[in-house]
């Protein structure tokens, strides 16, 4: 199967799951996560209207720099980000949204930098939501006091909350976690935060985060096929 049709098979599922639970689809957005993908299908991909992306090293984004400064398009980060490379990336002037902020230091950095560049950059508050210790994130007990930091912060928009689920072959078994970041989103809102995203959902369970609540979902092997690891 190639790209266009997979695109559409995707497009419709987000619809469709979303109209069946009761939401708009308009609500729901979908980044296309390029990571080890080639620059023709990202091409492509533009020239059908997808408009956000997702990329998780920034290495990989430097060598893409000449797709990467369309302005017509934007990116998410959305990988663990180490701290020298934050530099770089506010310097990219359409990376709109860091997804992943797991760290009090990672956050005073980029807060530091975004500064610097005279822009306050978006973020969501990673939750390590599988409670797995080699994983990246802020403990779900940990998160409301981290996001009342991190408001503080002048440079840094937080806008919602982003997991991973494990990776689970049974979809029902994946439910309970994105629940549990649901009401963790909710908890937030009601202790006087304004989340208006909740980041979750991947090529093998996205279907099951839009019924839970995802409003953007981040797809990758689903649209373009089996990434090459060089
Ligand atoms: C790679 C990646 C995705 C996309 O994974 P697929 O299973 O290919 O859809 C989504 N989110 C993050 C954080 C990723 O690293």
């Amino acid at each position: 199967m190639d790209v266009k049709k997979r695109l559409k098979q995707v497009r419709d599922k987000i619809k469709s799951t979303a109209l069946k639970c009761g939401r708009k689809p308009e609500d729901i957005k979908l980044v296309a996560v390029s990571k080890n993908q080639s620059v023709e299908k990202i091409k492509f991909l533009i020239e059908q209207g997808i408009i956000t992306f997702g990329e998780n090293r920034v290495q990989e984004l430097r060598d893409k720099k000449e797709i990467i400064s369309n302005l017509n398009i934007n990116w998410h980060f959305i990988g663990h980000l180490q701290r020298n490379k934050v530099k770089y990336l506010m310097r990219m002037e359409n990376c709109r949204m860091i997804q992943s902020l797991d760290s009090w230091r990672l956050a005073k950095e980029i807060n530091k930098r975004a500064k610097k560049n005279e822009r306050v950059i978006t973020t969501l508050v990673e939750v390590n939501i599988s409670g797995d210790e080699s994983k990246f994130g802020i403990k779900p007990g940990e998160t409301l006091n981290f996001l009342n930091r991190v408001e503080k912060l002048s440079n840094i928009r937080v806008a919602g909350l982003m997991a991973i689920a494990p990776y689970l072959e049974d979809h029902e078994e994946v439910r309970p976690y994105f629940k549990q970041m649901a009401r963790l989103r909710k908890k937030a809102n009601n202790n006087d935060h304004n989340l208006k995203e909740l980041s979750m959902g991947m090529s093998n369970d996205y279907q099951v985060a839009i019924e839970e609540g995802a409003t953007i979902v981040r797809i990758g092997t689903a649209i373009f096929g089996a990434r090459n690891y060089k």
